[in-house]
């Protein structure tokens, strides 16, 4: 890793930590960024010339894998007639009615640069619909960095937010109420304290920021009723579930309909895009129809519109693969978890269709709570030994391994004994 500690050292000299995001600089696994030079497929390559089985794939977005032609067909010819105009495209019409097509609870749909930017702009709307300032989150979810998103709730889960950030003023937070993800008695509790109050509920239908938690199916249930029934809206932040659980998401699979929607990650096959759309009547509250204001100098960017417009069309036209995708993740959950009972070692896998996180915690983990109870030193460990043999996961325990149809049975391969070794060596 020569090279790449010679660049993290001059990186550190002019960028915060030697990276452009935190996580970046594998800081909780306790070890030094490897610095990537290419990537091909579901290979990483770094600049010391080491070759990975990626399964960060930029965290989500690489549901094709690196580099595909499929996601990048035409886009040279896009890039050479302008990068950008600030002003319409037809492309920017084209996704968009792809994007309501799967999405029927999106009837209209406005175009950002990130997943950031949409879970914001959603509950400006949110709140600018229902006259009403207060959202409700649930610890371990993680909607960007925007200010108001960025609360923990401290130990209890009726109190007001606690900013989880210096920076953002205690003010800011106020409104931000944060409750526990699957408990649906806390919920109702919440909708008490609040009568008339609540803006919107926001959620990740499936958890990836806390590592991949399954939700209960009636706690989701419950959030579509209880908002239903106080006037809130219920936003789904499907910022890594949108087109990756299945071509409609989360809310296809749960057959659940939100109220409004948050997309990001695949939807830009891999450049900046974010969207967030819903109801009609909700969303003629923005600008220039209504009085909520959202704009952006690159949103709905021609090129990156393409890229993502690319890899809809695909996943529309090959559905298939989500079997496909899941069942790669079976073999890898199914491989892990003999593992770990081979070598007797406390740790669980948590998959959901083809995402999936290994913690190193005792029993089930169907919580924030109990995620946060597992092992984080162990995990450093575990990453470490799994870099070593070739395999590229997540550089923290609380996020997911995302497969993608890149992946071939070699590299599953690779990846369960590597699995099994490491498990023996940490133990
Ligand atoms: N929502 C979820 C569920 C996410 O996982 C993320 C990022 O990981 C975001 C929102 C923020 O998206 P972005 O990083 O594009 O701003």
């Amino acid at each position: 890793m020569n090279r790449s500690i010679e660049i993290f050292e001059e990186a550190q000299k002019v960028i915060p930590g030697g990276v452009n995001s935190p996580v970046r600089a594998f800081k909780s696994v306790g070890m030094s960024p490897i610095f990537v030079q290419r990537a091909k497929g579901s290979k990483v390559f770094d600049v010391d010339g080491n070759v990975y089985v990626d399964y960060i794939g930029s965290w989500g977005p690489l549901i094709l894998g690196h580099a595909s032609d499929i996601v990048s067909e035409g886009i040279m010819a896009f890039i050479n007639n302008g990068t950008s105009y600030g002003l319409p495209t037809e492309i920017e019409v084209d996704i968009a009615k792809l994007i309501s097509e799967a999405y029927p609870s999106m009837e209209m749909v406005r175009m950002v640069n990130s997943g950031t930017e949409a879970t914001m702009s959603a509950l400006r709307v949110a709140r600018g619909y229902t006259n009403r300032n207060k959202i409700l989150k649930f610890e371990g979810c993680y909607h960007g960095h925007s200010d108001s998103l960025l609360v923990k709730s401290g130990s209890g889960t009726l109190t007001y937010g606690i900013p989880t950030s210096a920076g953002v003023p205690q003010k800011v937070v106020e409104d931000t109420l944060v409750s526990e993800f699957n408990n649906i008695e806390k919920l109702e509790e919440v909708f008490n304290n609040n009568k008339g109050e609540i803006a919107a509920v926001i959620v990740e239908p499936v958890p990836g920021n806390m590592g991949v938690i399954a939700p209960k199916v009636e706690f989701l249930e419950a959030l579509r009723r209880i908002t239903k029934e106080e006037g809130t809206l219920l936003i789904f932040d499907e910022v890594i579930t949108g087109f990756r659980m299945a071509y409609g998401g989360a809310q296809e699979v749960y057959n659940i309909e939100p109220d409004m929607t948050c997309l990001g990650k695949i939807i830009g096959g891999g450049l900046p895009v974010g969207a967030y759309g819903g109801k009609k009547e909700i969303m003629e509250m923005i600008a220039p129809l209504g009085n909520v204001y959202q704009a952006g100098t690159l949103s709905g960017n021609p090129i990156a519109v393409k890229m993502g417009y690319n890899t809809l069309t695909y996943l529309k036209e090959n559905k298939e693969i989500y079997q496909q995708l899941e069942d790669k993740a079976i073999v890898l959950e199914k491989a892990f978890q003999e593992n770990i009972k081979a070598v007797g070692i406390n740790a669980t896998v948590n998959r959901v269709k083809s995402m999936l996180t290994v913690f190193f915690s005792d029993g089930i983990v169907d919580s924030y709570e109990k995620a946060s109870q597992s092992d984080t030193t162990l995990y450093g460990k575990y990453f470490k030994g799994m870099l070593e043999e070739g395999i590229l996961l997540p550089p923290a325990q609380f996020e997911g391994m995302f497969l993608s149809t890149a992946h071939s049975d070699d590299d599953l391969e690779k990846t369960i004994l590597a699995n099994k070794k490491v498990l023996e060596n940490i133990i």
